[in-house]
């Protein structure tokens, strides 16, 4: 056997064994002590032939110094020290002096004088700046802080992070043991449950042809769990959803999974409301009140225009359909004529604005992002008492335009903007335009100080049109139940159809969403109907859950809350990315591990897979 290079042997070798303290611990009640300390060399300022360094863990920094004085030997070696080494020191705590405490650090009162230094692992320089100390950081681009993720997360914000989504784990474990909840695993190999997204596929090898696919959701195995008996089941459980990526989604995700056998709306809100407020103190120290309200969501959609409304403002839309009827302008009578509908929104103190200004909002904002047809809007002036609308008189009368005015209840130095088109998307797009004009006024508050307006939105849509498969689909997924009053009317008149679903918003984030299950095999089997899904399929697909609800299968409901969204909300991170360890990019990949990858051929002939090139663009 042949032995390691000497420099690797000696490096090993810790004789200092275990720490004595972390580098956050040192006060001055520990002064004339001696100490072991070990951890990254954070900062270094060499002063008179003194060294001083900062010596980080991720409990915090503590100075430590070489001297020549103090020990000759040591002080050599501290010479040698560079940026990110992680080192062993043994050495006495000391007081600073008054003009050197450094009263922003916990330990700034006191350093360490070092008379031993193991070097345990030298550093490479860093491809970034790695500091604690917030003005020694320049934050690199983020594609080379996720290739380098281990560097990135010494960052005292990225661990404190980690350390609130850990504080999140806990507070949600023992609230659900407190509660009798039972925390079940369930398969990552699955079968495919619909969620709305694409499968994750997992080729099996023992099966040629044929292929697992990665939770969406657990949600066919927690109604299983239902039908056997579980009561109340939750999990913390990573779900996998292959879609084209938006700025706030992961491919992989966590979420709290929860459900309850016999179980009501109001057993469900009443549930998740404690949990909310056990999460924000234990995680946060902060006190939120319950219950949360509560919205349908017509009229969330008619008053925020969107399904996850921020209600930390107001800015509300109102419908101006009866107002302009039979105003002859030709825009309005024929959206009018389609059921289409009018909708107007107030904007306090805009009412000054300039043709420019006005152009621009129309062109980049209302046009070309949003979508809509184009603007139309009345401007109250601050001085006089003319309203200029952006419609000739001739085209639209004054009068039409006076009542629009006082409908909204617009003062001079208003501006109301208008928008007519089809309904509901009427009101998202200016559900859009309000959160535009929300973020200008500046109405929308940063950072994670509060407040915190969550809202339940309820009597969701079973069912949506998709215009590209020509058929309906299950707005939430095909196991939510319609509500019982709907039941008979389900299939004569599929789009008016209400569920028994519900969603968790909080400051116009949606953070969780649920129902009420079918738990009856013929309102499954009609649901499946109906969403075009035929015998064989339904048979084939989720025949084991049908199978299931022959044998007693109880009436159950539960919810899912989103982890990651929770812990960026909670600490006010503007990505996802900040409140995941090792998150994918909005591409999908690792950057870090450099996955998605080419596997072995080996490896694909065992799973019968033969991969065909790309094809060119
Ligand atoms: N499975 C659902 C989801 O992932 C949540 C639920 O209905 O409980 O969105």
């Amino acid at each position: 056997m042949s032995l390691p290079p000497r420099s690797l042997a000696t490096a090993a070798l810790d004789t200092h064994g275990r720490r004595t303290h972390t580098c956050g611990a040192l006060r001055r009640e520990h002064v004339g002590r001696e100490v072991v300390l070990k951890g990254w060399v954070d900062t270094r300022r060499d002063l008179g032939g003194v060294i001083f360094i900062d010596l980080r863990d991720r409990y915090g920094l503590t100075q430590i110094v070489f001297s020549p004085q103090d020990d000759p030997e040591a002080h050599e070696l501290g010479n040698t020290l560079r940026n990110e080494f992680v080192v062993s020191v043994r050495g006495i705590v000391a007081p600073r002096s008054e003009e050197t405490v450094n009263p922003k650090l916990p330990t700034g009162e006191v350093e360490v004088r070092v008379h031993e230094l193991i070097i345990l692992n030298p550093a490479e320089p860093t491809p970034f700046p790695v500091s604690a100390h917030e003005e020694k950081r320049r934050l690199a681009n983020e594609d080379l802080r996720l290739r380098y993720r281990y560097l990135d997360l010494r960052r005292p914000d990225l661990q404190n992070n980690l350390m609130l989504r850990h504080r999140l784990y806990q507070a949600t474990r023992r609230f659900f043991d407190r509660h009798d909840f039972v925390e079940v695993e369930t398969p990552v190999l699955m079968k495919s449950t619909p969620e709305g997204a694409r499968d994750y596929l997992v080729p099996s090898r023992l099966y040629p042809g044929k292929f697992y696919a990665l939770p969406q959701s657990p949600q066919t195995y927690k109604q299983i769990l239902m039908v056997a008996g579980f009561d109340r089941y939750f999990q913390i459980v990573k779900c996998f959803r292959d879609e084209d990526l938006r700025a706030d989604r992961q491919p992989e995700f966590t979420q709290i999974d929860v459900e309850i056998t016999f179980a009501t709306e109001e057993m469900v809100f009443e549930l998740i409301e404690g949990l909310m407020k056990d999460v924000w103190k234990l995680t946060r120290g902060i006190d939120i009140e319950t219950p949360f309200p509560r919205m349908t969501y017509d009229e969330a959609v008619r008053t925020y225009g969107s399904d996850k409304p921020d209600t930390r403002f107001g800015l509300k839309l109102h419908d101006l359909s009866a107002v302009f009827e039979g105003s002859g302008f030709r825009v309005f009578d024929d959206v009018l004529a389609r059921e289409g509908r009018i909708v107007a929104l107030r904007v306090p103190g805009y009412g000054d604005k300039g043709r420019g200004y006005m152009d621009r909002l129309d062109k980049d904002i209302v046009r070309k992002r949003i979508g809509a047809g184009g603007l139309i809007y009345f401007r109250l002036p601050s001085e006089g008492s003319q309203t200029l609308s952006s419609v000739k008189e001739h085209v639209l009368p004054p009068a039409y335009v006076d009542a629009a005015v006082e409908a909204v209840g617009a003062r001079p130095g208003d501006l109301v903007l208008v928008l007519a088109g089809a309904d509901p998307k009427v009101f998202e797009q200016m559900g859009t335009l309000r959160l535009h004009m929300a973020r200008e006024l500046d109405l929308i508050p940063e950072g994670n100080d509060g407040p915190w307006h969550f809202l339940w939105v309820t009597d969701f849509p079973l069912l949506e049109w998709d215009e590209d498969e020509r058929r309906y689909v299950a707005r939430h997924h095909p196991f939510t139940s319609p509500r019982s009053e709907d039941l008979d009317a389900m299939f004569d008149d599929p789009g008016a159809t209400k569920a028994r679903a519900y969603d968790l918003v909080l400051n116009g984030f949606e953070i969780g969403g649920g129902s009420i299950r079918i738990h009856n095999r013929e309102v499954q089997s009609q649901m499946f109907r109906l969403l075009g899904i035929d015998e064989e399929e339904a048979e084939h697909r989720f025949g084991f859950l049908l199978d299931a609800f022959r044998y007693g299968a109880p009436p159950h409901g539960g919810i899912a809350l989103g982890v990651d969204r929770i812990a960026m909300i909670l600490t006010g991170g503007a990505s996802l990315r900040e409140v995941i360890a090792f998150p994918k990019t909005q591409s999908a990949q690792d950057l870090m591990v450099q996955s998605p990858d080419t596997v072995d051929p080996h490896q694909l002939e065992e799973l019968h897979i033969r991969v065909t090139p790309p094809e060119e663009e």
